[in-house]
């Protein structure tokens, strides 16, 4: 299967996709990651990146969606993949179109969880406690979840229309919520036989 998953900053997006992938056995594609590893690697992408994403503002356009198109065309992600974090801009999500169409292989399905603000502002700041992400301090998560709402949040109106949405309410334990998008894994999921 072919998923996009969608979420703000804090909403449990990664701790459901590590469930969802290790459950349908299909790779984790998340930007955020690939982005956090050119970093660490200190690659000419991660000295673009490392500034804009320390301060909460999303990399350009053009180096994630280069690093997507890369990944899309690695063997593993020929029978299918999740992507967490991309696309995160209109623009983004129309690349991927255009990349999908030349390879005729469509989207299945676009999750996306969603969570009262407060709360998902309070996890963040106790995540930045724990694990220490440098973009995990409240004037970077507050300039997230603007961005989120600026940038990202029209992706929702983008694949309503196009038939491709569910949503999940992130409220609740993680076992509740990882149900609830298995049920709508299956119903998306086209018929064995
Ligand atoms: P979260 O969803 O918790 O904010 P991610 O790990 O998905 O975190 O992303 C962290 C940062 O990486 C973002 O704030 C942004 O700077 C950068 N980033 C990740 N994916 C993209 C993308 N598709 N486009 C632009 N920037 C991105």
């Amino acid at each position: 299967m072919r998923i996009v998953f969608l979420g703000p900053p804090g909403v449990g997006k990664g701790t459901q996709c590590r469930r969802l992938v290790a459950d349908l056995r299909i790779p984790h594609v998340s930007t955020g990651d690939m982005l956090r590893r050119a970093i660490r690697d200190r690659t000419p992408v991660g000295r673009l990146a490392a500034e804009r994403m320390d301060a909460g503002q999303l990399v350009s356009d053009d180096i994630v969606q280069q690093l997507v198109e890369r990944r899309l065309d690695s063997p593993d992600c020929a029978e299918g993949w999740l992507f967490d974090g991309f696309p995160r801009t209109i623009a983004q999500a129309e690349f991927l179109d255009r990349m999908l169409a030349s390879r005729t292989t469509p989207l299945d399905l676009v999750l996306e969880l969603f969570g009262d603000e407060s709360i998902l502002v309070q996890r963040m700041l106790r995540r930045a406690r724990v694990e220490g992400r440098t973009d995990d301090t409240p004037e970077t998560v507050r300039a997230r979840m603007r961005v989120y709402h600026s940038q990202t949040e029209p992706l929702v109106e983008y694949y309503a229309r196009k038939n491709l949405l569910a949503r999940i309410d992130a409220i609740g334990t993680r076992n509740e919520v990882f149900e609830r998008i298995q049920e709508s894994v299956r119903r998306a999921r086209p018929n064995p036989d």
